[in-house]
């Protein structure tokens, strides 16, 4: 590019207005209106700040070319229109040469893009980082990991064809060069309830429809498995085929991407067989028999599944027969349907785990010399349906703890360096959700202690025990309410159902079904079956149950999953607070999953409990940018005769000289106590260009 043609392109030849600081007027009609233009034009990103918007176009846009990168590539953020490369190469280049361990948080509802923005933000790191045939190949194994976490982590759903049933968090490591190392990943709660049963319209997990299309009729014959869908029980019909997605060719691609991330063919067929033995499983069915001695008890009705999966599994048939069959007076039937379904889930949700695991030690640095790390946070967002259990409850704690870490980092974190820096700040208001966060996991009696203080507690527990536990509790909290609570203060008009609880989240309000959240709390497995598990000629199965082993039997409970969530969660936000914090906050344009279509309302939602207004007031009552004046000194002295080539003095001095010089207008500039404030970008572009020109 020409030293004529510099681009100030936040502000030239711009739709719309590239960053919402600069937005005039600034309400929520006009911050809309910017996005629903830009949108129009296919600008899908949009910066407040350094934080980018980014909405859903879904179709293809000629934008993530290797042209693309290349022009991103070493490139100061403000100087090209906004794109999620900027963001990636700020937070890489800053890891790089400022050492400074980065994080990048994506946030969105489900079906916004947040797994796409960070599949982006992975290749374009992997694209602009170091080369040679070592380095390639640590990078091919950290971007074939998300195939094979998909594959097996990620279903239909009404809101995404592709939607991420668990949590994903990701460190890339780097040496001091920026050369990537290798990674870890975390994974967090997949949804495992979707193995047994899917909701109308979706599909059970990607891999099992993977399997069935694009397995070769040999594999398939030693899986003893169908090519029919219509055979399992598991499998959903009215879905099973969804448009656009190709499941025969998926297949290849994960047992590509499995290879390439290093599993061995063994571990790959051993995978394979758990998910026939989950479909062969749930096609297992109950019928009562009556015996000798007058009691009646659960029997298998139809041994084939169950011989086959026993096959499958290096199982004694009878081992499993006899764990299957209850005799207990009520509800033997349904006490064996259930004990087949927690297998089938546990079964699925401890591969899973494996699996990543697996992948983990693959792509592990293998060096212990002291490494640079990136995160890469993408994470299931608020959900809220009609019926919300205890799924929706826990991400939408996950959620609460999220927003808790953009308020503590962003807002705060801005408000408290203009104290620090000693610049005369004006104080901005904004929703502290950290009331709703302790409703939910206080120690002593927020609603997770109380699920497991109710969980362990002797006698009869039930749902409805632990939501009266709730009632007397949690009655007068602001942001709690139930059909007991005293609390009037967001009373809507259907009063509530019964079994039913409401929180305010800072999202909106979710109205939880108490249906199953012991049970899902405490994931108890029957004892036999475990051990049925363990006795099984099947090294990976028997890994996945360890509390099998009669010689280990432990008396301890595990910890219930709740307090297992709450656990990760709270290691997730400590590694987050020791990292810069980068941010994309994704945006649904519409409910048809369709190209061209911009909802207004619905982005009006996304807006409003993102935060978005509130973080655009906080960057615009104060100064958009911000440098420690050495290295601004640094970079614009050879803009005046004073400066240049030395300034012997301090560098505050300098850069104050510098300024005068420049002539640039006294309200523009605050000069902190290490840093000087510049209040509007355009005053940065100015100090570019004239840079650029010298
Ligand atoms: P989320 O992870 O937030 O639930 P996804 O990232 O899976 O959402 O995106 C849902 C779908 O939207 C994708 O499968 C894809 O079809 C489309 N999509 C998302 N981001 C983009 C993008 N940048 N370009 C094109 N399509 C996209
Ligand atoms: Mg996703």
């Amino acid at each position: 590019m020409s030293k004529m043609e510099v681009k100030t392109s936040l502000l030239d030849n711009m739709i719309g207005v590239g960053d919402m600081v600069l937005l005039e007027p600034l309400n929520e009609d006009s911050f809309i209106e910017n996005l629903r233009k830009r949108f129009d034009h296919n600008e899908i990103y949009t910066y407040i700040g350094s934080v980018v918007i980014s909405m859903n176009p879904y179709r293809a846009l000629p934008i993530f070319t290797p042209d693309k990168v290349e022009e991103y590539r070493n490139r100061n953020f403000y100087e090209l229109s906004p794109h999620i490369y900027a963001l990636a190469d700020e937070a890489y280049r800053s890891l790089r040469d400022q050492d400074k361990d980065q994080c990048i948080l994506i946030t969105g509802e489900s079906g916004a893009g947040k797994t796409e923005a960070s599949k982006l933000v992975m290749s374009y790191v992997a694209a602009v980082c170091g080369k040679g045939q070592e380095v390639n190949k640590v990078k091919e194994q950290l971007l074939q990991s998300n195939p094979v976490l998909e594959a097996f982590g990620n279903a239909k759903t009404v809101r995404n064809d592709n939607s991420s049933r668990f949590g994903k968090y990701m460190d890339i490591e780097f040496d001091f060069k920026g050369d990537p190392l290798g990674g870890v990943i975390s994974n967090y709660l997949l949804e495992k309830s979707r193995v047994v049963k899917q909701p109308r319209g979706e599909r059970n997990f990607h891999i099992f429809y993977q399997l069935l299309s694009g397995a070769s009729e040999d594999t398939l014959k030693k899986l003893k498995l169908d090519r029919d869908f219509s055979k399992y029980n598991y499998l959903s019909l009215d879905s099973a085929v969804v448009n656009g997605l190709d499941d025969a060719a998926s297949f290849r691609t994960v047992r590509n991407a499995m290879q390439i991330v290093g599993f061995m063919e063994d571990e790959v067929q051993s995978v394979l067989e758990l998910v026939a033995a989950v479909l062969k499983l749930g096609n297992i069915e109950f019928k009562p028999e009556s015996r000798v001695n007058g009691f009646d008890e659960s029997r298998v009705k139809d041994k084939n599944d169950l011989k086959e999966m026993c096959e499958l599994l290096g199982i004694e048939q009878s081992v499993l027969e006899r764990a299957f069959s209850f005799r207990t007076v009520e509800a033997k039937m349904e006490k064996a349907y259930y004990a087949r379904d927690a297998l089938a889930k546990n079964l699925y949700s401890r591969m899973f785990s494996w699996l990543v695991n697996r992948i983990n030690e693959s792509i592990k640095a293998q060096t212990k010399t002291r490494k640079k790390v990136m995160g890469v946070l993408d994470i299931y967002g608020f959900e809220i349906f009609e019926d919300n259990s205890f799924e929706q409850f826990i991400i939408n704690y996950c959620n609460e703890k999220l927003q808790q870490i953009f308020i503590e980092l962003t807002l705060r974190e801005e408000q408290e360096e203009y104290v620090r820096e000693g610049i005369e700040w004006t104080n901005i208001d904004y929703f502290n959700n950290a009331i709703i966060c302790d409703l939910i996991e206080n120690n002593t009696n927020g609603i997770l202690a109380m699920l497991d203080e109710e969980c362990l507690r002797p006698g009869t527990v039930t749902d409805e025990t632990f939501l009266d536990k709730l009632n007397t509790i949690c009655a007068e909290h602001q942001h709690f309410e139930s059909r007991l609570s005293k609390n009037q203060k967001f009373l809507t008009d259907h009063s509530l159902p019964h079994s039913c609880f409401r929180i305010q989240h800072y999202a909106g309000k979710v109205l939880y079904r108490v249906e199953g959240f012991v049970d899902k709390n405490n994931d108890l497995l029957y004892r036999d079956l475990s051990q049925a598990m363990y006795k099984a000629n099947h090294s990976l199965m028997k890994a996945l149950f360890p509390e099998g082993n009669p010689a280990k039997v432990n008396l301890k409970r595990p910890p219930t999953a709740g307090c297992q969530f709450k656990a990760s969660v709270a290691t997730l936000m400590k590694n987050l607070q020791t990292k810069n914090p980068n941010y994309i906050r994704c945006i649904k344009p519409n409910d048809k999953k369709a190209a061209h279509i911009f909802t207004e309302s619905l982005v009006c939602h996304q807006a409003r409990y993102l935060g978005l207004m509130e973080n655009v007031r906080v960057r615009r009552a104060g100064y958009a940018f911000r440098q420690a004046y050495e290295p601004c000194l640094e970079r614009y002295k050879m803009l005046c005769k004073q400066t240049w080539p030395h300034w012997r003095g301090p560098a505050r001095q300098g850069v104050e000289v510098l300024l005068n010089d420049l002539q640039v207008p006294a309200e523009e500039f605050a000069y902190g106590r290490s840093k000087i404030f510049i209040r509007n970008p355009r005053t940065l572009f100015t100090l570019e260009e004239r840079r650029r020109q010298c």
